[in-house]
């Protein structure tokens, strides 16, 4: 089982990026993890191996990048997986038919399509609750639940779930407490130490930060679930190949660095923005106005780069999005390039419209994944794009357009 090197966890944030999980490779004494491109290995002997069987099972390099994770989150076991949906899929069969999930209700739209479209039809399940209050998740537990799951920060709406309260709760009814903290990422938010059982990633945002791979980790402090994912791991073989896993372990190596600058840029970002369209109109749980700013600084050590705002009509989205040349029109998130997307069409296009209008998902919002570029050509990007806005229904200006309603 992948189990972190216990001196891994005693290091600073920068240094477990760089050195956790990782050994001088024995043969040359190589600093850098090879790429193990092998399907299987050796046996010295009949039952003699150097336990490495075959490549679903285990890979040296996946390894690696499973510490090293493990290591940042504070947890104990990785799982890496080839996706981070094949990771949600590969959690959800910890559980059973006749098995009750409490789930936020602004998860990732692709979570929701899961449980819903798929997961349901094998006798989970699923009950969807706005998790930004805690008695709603106390209020929707049944003697069947088995687990609460939470993303924090949301997206698209950086809605902030109170992770001791939800984790309290499950305790007490014996369900898991699962976190997807893709948005954050381990450098601003640790979910174990707020009473999450299992966390889990997209490690194609930004754990490896440079778009170019797909993959998924789970992490867990307990040695038991720890074996029972190692079994799905294995079993129903949702790996990661060993150059994913070797490209996203050189992207953790620098995320501290990253993180920093999301954090510096998206904030700078996020003031301009309410210069732009007024306060309520951005979500950004770094702003003092945010509605639960408060407790995004007793859980998160910082906000990263992730900014939605609502710009009123599909229309005005479209402006922006169609002016903008350093912010690149794309799905995805997390990258040191900077990105602007449409959740109502694109990410966010799988939930029904009915239940994306309750939620806020309108077709005027639009998100920012803020990179890592001079922060001055970002602000001189949306700049460009805010020039000449066409005007919302009644109004003289842009700022007379948020006035207006
Ligand atoms: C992207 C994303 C996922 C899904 O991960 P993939 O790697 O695209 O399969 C899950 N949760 C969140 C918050 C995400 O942003």
């Amino acid at each position: 089982m992948t189990r972190v090197f216990d001196e891994d966890l005693s290091a600073g944030f920068g240094t477990r990026a760089i050195h956790a999980g990782q050994r001088p490779e024995p043969l040359a004494g190589a600093i850098m993890t090879p790429v193990y491109l092998t399907s299987t290995y050796v046996q010295d002997a009949l039952g003699e191996h150097k336990g490495y069987e075959y490549a679903r099972g285990k890979n040296p390099t996946r390894e690696a990048f499973e510490r090293n994770v493990a290591a940042l989150e504070g947890g104990i076991h990785g799982f890496a997986f080839a996706s981070g949906m094949g990771c949600l899929d590969s959690i959800m069969k910890l559980f059973r038919a006749g098995d009750h999930i409490i789930c936020a209700e602004n998860v990732y739209g692709g979570t929701f399509r899961l449980f819903d479209r798929i997961l349901q039809h094998f006798g989970l399940a699923f009950t969807y609750v706005d998790t930004r209050d805690a008695q709603r998740v106390a209020d929707a537990v049944r003697p069947n639940t088995r687990a609460i799951l939470v993303e924090t920060p949301t997206n698209p709406l950086m809605r902030i779930t109170d992770l001791s309260a939800v984790a309290s709760i499950a305790r007490k009814a014996g369900a898991l407490f699962i976190v997807d903290n893709t948005f954050a990422s381990p450098y601003f938010q640790r979910p174990f130490a707020f009473g999450a059982d299992l966390v889990y990633h997209s490690t194609t945002k930004y754990l490896n930060g440079h778009s170019d791979m797909i993959g998924g980790i789970a992490v867990v402090t307990d040695d038991e679930l720890a074996a029972k994912l190692q079994f799905i791991q294995n079993a129903a073989g949702a790996v990661p190949g060993p150059f994913d896993a070797w490209l996203a372990l050189r992207g953790t190596k620098t995320l501290h660095l990253r993180m920093r600058q999301h954090d510096a840029n998206g904030r700078r970002i996020a003031e301009w923005l309410v210069e732009q369209v007024g306060p309520e109109r951005v979500y950004y749980a770094g702003l003092p106005t945010h509605p639960q700013h408060d407790l995004a600084k007793r859980q998160m050590t910082g906000f990263g780069g992730m900014i939605s705002v609502e710009l009123d009509t599909r229309e005005r989205a479209a402006h922006l999005l169609g002016r903008v040349k350093v912010f690149s029109l794309a799905e995805s998130l997390g990258g040191v390039e900077s990105l602007i997307s449409h959740p109502a069409s694109m990410t966010h296009a799988s939930v029904p419209p009915e239940i994306r209008a309750r939620l806020g998902i309108t077709e005027g919002l639009v998100r920012l994944s803020c990179g890592v570029e001079e922060v001055d050509d970002l602000l001189a990007d949306l700049e460009r794009g805010f020039d000449a806005m066409p005007r919302a229904k009644g109004a003289s200006s842009t700022r007379e357009a948020v006035a207006a309603d």
